[in-house]
């Protein structure tokens, strides 16, 4: 089954939007195994952002993902990596369609609430980057029957 990397940013754990993000993946059908409260060091934030290391904003954004504790995720489910990335709508909220999570909670590109994976290769790399193995767990729901 397809993981997907997911992360509510630092202003969403200060907006206590940890529960209700959780709570819209849990409620669409798709099977959380593994999260954590962490700090992003400025190592992992660089490689995790490595891709815009040339784009003007990269600084800030090293110095916003690593400046409060994230909530970092991997949910599985089918086709999790692109539904996930429409659950979040567009990078930024001002393009977001309501009913999104950047569309109903974000206003402003740099403080876009949550991160998602945008394709397998990222997922695969994302996870490897914030998680160790034996922080996954496997294990099955009988809802699970209920949904596929
Ligand atoms: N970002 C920014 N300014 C910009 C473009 C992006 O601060 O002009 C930030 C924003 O937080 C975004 C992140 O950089 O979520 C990564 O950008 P990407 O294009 O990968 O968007 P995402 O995959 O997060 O939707």
């Amino acid at each position: 089954m397809e993981k997907t990397f997911l992360m509510v940013k630092p202003d969403g754990v200060q907006r206590e939007l940890i529960g209700e993000i959780v709570s819209r993946f849990e409620k669409k059908g798709f099977h959380l195994v593994g999260a954590k409260l962490m700090s992003v060091s400025k190592e992992l934030a660089e490689q995790h952002y490595g891709e815009h290391k040339e784009r003007p904003f990269f600084g800030e954004l090293v110095d916003f993902i690593t400046s409060s504790p994230v909530f970092a995720m991997v949910w599985e489910g089918e086709n999790v990596i692109a539904t996930a990335r429409q659950m979040m709508g567009s990078t930024n909220p001002k393009d977001a369609a309501p009913g999104t999570i950047r569309g109903d909670f974000g206003v402003t590109v740099g403080k876009n609430i949550i991160h998602g994976s945008d394709s397998p290769e990222s997922a695969v790399r994302e996870i490897g980057l914030f998680f160790k193995e034996e922080e996954l767990v496997e294990y099955s729901k009988l809802i699970n029957n209920w949904i596929y």
